[in-house]
């Protein structure tokens, strides 16, 4: 090999970290993103807990950092097809999609999609919002390089015609290209458990019935609304909000036994930024069949959300949501198992605090790595007193691929496993 190279795969917080620390030890590092910006979850949330900073002002300077690094070689809307050989020496072959856009002439002026007629779901906005054929996912992306999605171009040629710096090209085709790499970092982050497997919630059904990631959106300001938090059945302002706990978690019935670990907390934070982004106040109540707020800060933040902002906690595990067909309001059904009454509460909106799962992702990477997983698809470490490193010498993991945890946490294995991928990396 001629130079020292670390491959990291995901560019999520934890993989944008990893980066950035093997990169800043002069080591030549891949960053490879399937998706056609970086930023991962975190650059779709609005703020984080405990403590209320802004996500995109935190986020946005790393996402900046790996784009402009002279030792990081970013990798977007790419995938690894191919890996052969062995810790210090792996072939890794990438193959990087087309996106009918020449990433060099691209000034990310956005003219091309004032002009697109084709109008389809956002999945960055968890399809509440909506984008033109030739899109950016959201407007920090990095890189600002638009992208043609062809499933659903016309092929009108419009934005060809209005891009003066003649970036369209409907000819591009995949490219592929082989690297020679000492060691490997999985970054590959999660996937929201899919709340329509639980029927009696209806969520899918019920317009009313909201995901966290799509009440992210929704807060947002940079989301399909503004940041304006409203009804999907009829634009309405909703008063009144239930967070519900432990959708997909802690849920032995359908095969999801553990504590997702971040849903008690996210749910706290939306609860607080319903209240301050909905001008003439609202209700929020969650409920929960037990908090756990065991991070720096948590506890508090658990408390001042009832003395300060009036968050409202019912311990009980929400059985049944049904839904008012004229008003689309949601009547939930619960035991509060405080008092051990049954009762039921009408809202204008529910949330659905869904649990973290294993991503795709992962699972296509683990096509070609062929690690061990555990019982829910998340990677092995190979032992506990070595959480970063995977079962095959040189490929190292961080962040949620491996288990599910916060940002502090996952950018903090990031830091750890960079450190260990850099001493494989001769
Ligand atoms: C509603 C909600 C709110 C939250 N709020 C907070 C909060 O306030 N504070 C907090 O600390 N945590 C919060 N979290 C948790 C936080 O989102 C995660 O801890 C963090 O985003 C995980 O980052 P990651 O990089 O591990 O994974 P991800 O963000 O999932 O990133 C993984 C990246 O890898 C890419 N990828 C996947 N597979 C491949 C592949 N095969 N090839 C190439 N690329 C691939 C993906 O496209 C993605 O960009 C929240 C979670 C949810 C659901
Ligand atoms: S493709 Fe052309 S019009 Fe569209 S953002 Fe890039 S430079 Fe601007
Ligand atoms: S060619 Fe496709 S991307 Fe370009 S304007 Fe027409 S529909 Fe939109």
């Amino acid at each position: 090999m001629s130079e020292k190279s670390v491959l990291v795969i995901g560019a999520g917080v934890t993989g944008i970290q990893a980066a950035l620390d093997v990169a800043n030890q002069g080591i030549k590092t891949y960053l490879v993103e399937k998706t056609p910006s970086v930023g991962g979850h975190m650059a779709q949330l609005d703020k984080t807990f405990p403590t209320l900073d802004c996500s995109a002002c935190i986020l946005t300077p790393k996402m900046v950092d790996v784009a402009r690094h002279p030792n990081i070689e970013l990798l977007t809307y790419s995938e690894v097809k191919e890996v052969s050989g062995a810790a210090g020496d792996f072939t890794v072959k990438i193959e990087t999609k087309p996106r009918y856009i020449d990433a060099t002439k691209c000034t990310g002026c956005g003219h091309c999609a004032l002009h697109c007629p084709v109008e389809v779901l956002n999945d960055f906005d968890e399809n509440i919002g909506v984008r033109r054929a030739i899109y950016v996912p959201f407007p920090q992306a990095v890189p600002l390089v638009y992208t043609i999605d062809m499933d659903n171009c016309i092929e009108c040629e419009l934005c060809k015609n209005i891009c003066e710096a003649e970036a369209v090209n409907f000819d591009q085709e995949s490219e592929e290209i082989e690297v020679n790499v000492g060691s490997i970092i999985l970054a590959t982050g999660y996937d929201l458990f899919d709340a329509t497997k639980l029927k009696n919630y209806g969520y899918g059904s019920y317009d009313n019935v909201l995901s966290s990631l799509e009440f992210e959106r929704l807060l947002s300001a940079s989301g399909p609304a503004g940041g304006h938090v409203f009804r999907l059945s009829d634009g309405k302002i909703p008063r009144r909000i239930a967070f519900l706990q432990c959708v997909g978690s802690r849920d032995t019935e359908h095969g999801m036994p553990y504590c997702s670990r971040v849903c008690c907390m996210y749910a706290i934070k939306n609860a607080i930024l319903a209240k301050d982004h909905i001008h003439g106040g609202c209700e929020t109540t969650i409920f929960y069949i037990d908090v756990r707020a065991f991070g720096k800060g948590f506890e508090e933040f658990y408390q001042n959300s009832q003395i300060r902002f009036g968050v409202k906690f019912v311990r009980g595990k929400v059985g049944e949501i049904a839904e008012d067909v004229d008003t689309n309001n949601l009547i939930v059904r619960v035991e509060d198992t405080e008092t051990g009454q049954l009762f039921e509460d009408e809202f204008d909106m529910v949330v659905l605090s869904s649990g973290l799962v294993p991503s795709q992702g992962s699972a296509e990477i683990n096509k070609i790595l062929n690690l061990p997983i555990d019982q829910y698809g998340f990677f092995e470490e190979l032992n506990r007193i070595s959480p970063v490193d995977t079962k095959i010498e040189g490929v190292y993991m961080a962040g949620v691929c491996e288990s599910v945890k916060d940002i502090p946490d996952g950018v903090g294995q990031a830091s750890a496993a960079a450190m260990r991928a850099s001493l494989k990396a001769i």
